[in-house]
């Protein structure tokens, strides 16, 4: 069986044009105002400032206005609440997004629940998540939209599906598993304490694997032709590896993701389609999404 690899790259690099059309037909409705993005960094962690600094060069790269918060490590909550409460307020800011995690003093699930549920890009307040799992319209989390996207993007038929989603985490497994349903894919959740992984895995047209555990997914808990999409990254001395045992799962799969270059490009492409709705939304005055 031939396996088609999935080109995450490509995919984001499409829903990144999207936006850029987008936003250019925003500005130009709205006399030269472009959607916004305020990024809100605590502290000098070096990888949170790569990731800021990518999601603000994403930005530019469309045309959306990036609003760069860069704030002490030894911040307090209020001084994190008073930035959050001032992008809420500000028209100009379409989107709001705090980068996880904060300093250790500070709660960072708490700060999240500040941000306007209708500038909420990353879909990580406790509303965006109720909304989706109400089936209410809102603004969806990154990485879990990204999924849907490439399977989407990849032609993978979801409705009436077998869905396996691994990892019920609320930043991946859990959104995941609630797009599956709202597609009308017949959704199994694993996580830790699942007795038999494999055998549930083995029944999946579409597996999702969100662990952290590298190769956990072997090539026989595939079934044949399945859609396989791994969101692991998972750090060894080798490189960057998924959660799925690539190389074996790709004999028996019929799309697969690869990482890198599968689901990771896509947080980023999703966050600026969000930033884009958001601003959308807004100027309409949209009153559900709030
Ligand atoms: P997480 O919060 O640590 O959750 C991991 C989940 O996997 C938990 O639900 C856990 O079960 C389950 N699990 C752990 N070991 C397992 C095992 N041996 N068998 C079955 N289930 C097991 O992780 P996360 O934030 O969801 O992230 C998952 C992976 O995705 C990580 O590698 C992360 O780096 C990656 N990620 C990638 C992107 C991206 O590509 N842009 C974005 C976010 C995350 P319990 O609930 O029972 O503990």
């Amino acid at each position: 069986m031939s396996v088609t690899i999935i080109d995450g790259k490509a995919v984001a690099a499409r829903v990144r044009a999207d936006v850029k059309a987008g936003v250019e037909a925003f500005a130009a409705a709205h006399a030269g105002r472009r959607p916004g993005l305020a990024t809100i960094l605590v502290g000098e962690d070096p990888a949170s400032a790569v990731y800021i600094a990518n999601k603000q060069k994403a930005c530019a790269e469309v045309g959306i206005e990036g609003f760069d918060n860069r704030l002490a490590a030894a911040s307090t909550f209020e001084e994190v609440a008073t930035v959050i409460a001032r992008a809420n307020a500000d028209p100009a800011v379409s989107g709001i997004l705090l980068q996880l995690p904060v300093p250790a003093h500070l709660d960072g699930a708490e700060l999240v629940e500040l941000i306007d549920v209708a500038k909420d890009v990353d879909g990580l307040t406790a509303r965006s998540l109720g909304r989706l799992a109400q089936g209410q319209p809102g603004l969806r989390s990154c990485t879990p939209s990204g999924v849907i996207e490439l399977l989407d993007d990849a032609g993978v038929e979801l409705e009436g599906a077998e869905a396996v989603v691994i990892g019920r985490s609320m930043l991946v497994g859990k959104p995941v598993a609630q797009l599956l349903l709202a597609r009308n894919a017949t959704v199994t959740m694993c996580h830790s304490r699942t007795r038999d992984l494999a055998a549930t895995c083995a029944r999946a047209d579409v597996l999702v694997a969100a662990v952290g555990v590298p190769r956990l997914v072997g090539g026989d808990w595939i079934k044949p032709g399945a859609a396989v999409i791994d969101v692991g990254m998972n750090r060894l001395e080798t490189g960057l590896v998924g959660d799925v045992d690539f190389d074996a799962a790709a004999e028996r799969a019929g799309v697969i993701t690869p990482v890198p270059g599968g689901v990771g490009p896509m947080t980023v492409a999703m966050l600026l389609r969000n930033t884009l709705s958001a601003a959308t939304a807004s100027s309409q005055g949209d009153r559900r999404s709030r």
